[in-house]
């Protein structure tokens, strides 16, 4: 990394004057600080300070109990630009991005909490068995316009049908996927391209592959990004997981495959069954195993469950497929280079940095294991009698996570213990809340 005085003068004679320093939070949200230019020689020399709190994310945005946070009276963390990840935000002129490492003043050591660490720490466990994850994230999201005059005051953006994998003005008559495209080109986070999905006011844009970090990096970006052109245009973007009755979910489908020492792919093996080597088996076998706490991570709030049925493309099953949509786990036709898996599983809120780090975990623990998997789903992927079925709820799912010790021991007790806390005060305000379907259900005759 040149010295940071050398950034300065680029980013300088660039025009910027002010560094957004962002850090995810447990739950993958934005967190930030707009930082003068002048400032940021400091910033990275003492860090900046944030309280040390996870929020939840409803409008009234309270402070959720985890340990360390509200209990020992809301102390600081510390978060450190990482100036390798400065880029100019094309949406916002005068103003570069840059993500940021959080540690823990009392210790000074990461926060254990900290997504971004907790995924280094995963992908450098893998690199010990001679792993080296290569990952390709595939977002979905909804676009919303504002409705002043409903409850939600949102609508979806469009609501035509039959417009999947189109692209143009038919079925997006204001050109926002176009618009969007060619912003996150600027942004430079290997984004390929996009399309249509199939519900009216839903679209996909994929991201190339590259390693773990640089995945989960791009992939947060890119929501913030999406988030932010929205508001830009009046709209909401969101990648809450089924925002609509009668409308499929938002998946966040994540590719995986291994390289080795020298970059080749380690899940290719043109003399094994299906062409797929040994260690791919295993890994396959390993998120088939751990799922149901994996779910926990890759499919994180009350509203995911009810992305997962029967049809809908997203799983409901525990199981892996060549080339089937209708499996958890499916893989793609391209062997060599691209032989990879594609985990089905995850929809589009969960935090992008413990997604992949959930998957190559449950990966990991499959290889070291030397777990088989099952003979791969043929045909129609929606039969229960076929596979065990995934967690129903996010309380059967955090459940499975705690109960998962392999698992747990990987990604960390703190992190674990934060996580279950945070999660489990989300599921308590749930249950608390009297929806407007027991109204309807119960008022008129009960
Ligand atoms: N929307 C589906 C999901 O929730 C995926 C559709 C597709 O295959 O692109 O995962
Ligand atoms: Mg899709
Ligand atoms: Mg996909």
């Amino acid at each position: 990394t040149p010295p940071v005085r050398q950034h300065l003068e680029r980013l300088a004679a660039q025009g910027i004057d002010v560094v957004r320093v962002t850090y995810p939070d447990l739950i993958g949200t934005e967190r930030a600080r707009d930082v003068l230019l002048d400032h940021l020689p400091s910033a990275c020399d003492h860090g900046l300070a944030f309280c040390r709190a996870v929020y939840h994310t409803s409008p009234q945005g309270d402070v959720v109990p985890v340990p360390g946070g509200l209990d020992a009276g809301l102390p600081d963390i510390c978060v450190r630009p990482d100036l390798d990840t400065l880029t100019p935000l094309p949406w916002e002129p005068g103003v570069a991005s840059c993500l940021g490492d959080v540690t823990d003043p009392a210790t000074g050591r990461p926060a254990p909490e900290s997504p971004r660490d907790l995924l280094r720490a995963v992908v450098d466990r893998a690199r010990e068995y001679g792993l080296h994850p290569v990952v390709g994230p595939e977002l979905e999201y909804f676009l919303c316009d504002p409705a002043p005059d409903t409850a939600r005051g949102w609508r979806r953006y469009s609501d035509a049908a039959g417009v999947v994998y189109t692209a143009g003005l038919r079925a997006d008559g204001d050109n926002h996927l176009l618009r969007t495209l060619r912003r996150l080109r600027e942004l430079n986070i290997g984004v390929t391209s996009g399309n249509h999905e199939f519900d009216g006011g839903q679209f996909e844009i994929n991201l190339t592959h590259s390693d773990a970090m640089s995945a989960a990096d791009r992939a947060f970006r890119f929501k913030g990004a999406v988030k932010e052109l929205a508001r830009q245009e009046g709209r909401l973007a969101t990648f809450m997981a089924k925002p609509f009755m009668g409308a499929g979910g938002s998946g966040f489908h994540l590719h995986l495959s291994c390289t080795d020492d020298g970059g080749g792919n380690l899940f290719d093996d043109p003399s094994a069954p299906y062409g797929l080597s040994t260690t791919a088996r295993h890994a396959v076998a390993g998120i088939l195993a751990h799922a149901p706490a994996l779910a926990a991570l890759s499919n994180p709030t009350v509203n995911s469950y009810k992305r997962f049925g029967p049809d809908t493309l997203a799983p409901w099953l525990i199981d892996w497929g060549l080339d089937n949509r209708s499996a958890m786990v499916r893989i793609p036709p391209e062997r060599g280079a691209g032989s990879r898996f594609e985990l089905r599983l995850g929809d589009a809120s969960a935090n992008p940095y413990l997604l992949i780090a959930g998957t190559v975990a449950a990966a990991l623990l499959g290889v070291v294991a030397g777990d088989e998997p099952p003979a791969p789903l043929e045909g129609y992927g929606y039969d229960p009698a076929k596979s065990p079925v995934l967690p129903q709820s996010l309380p059967d799912a955090l459940d499975a996570l705690e109960a998962d010790t392999a698992l747990t021991e990987l990604l960390g007790k703190d992190f674990t213990t934060a996580y279950l806390s945070y999660k489990r005060d989300e599921v308590a305000r749930f249950h608390r809340h009297v929806t407007d379907w027991e109204f309807t259900e119960y008022a008129y005759h009960l």
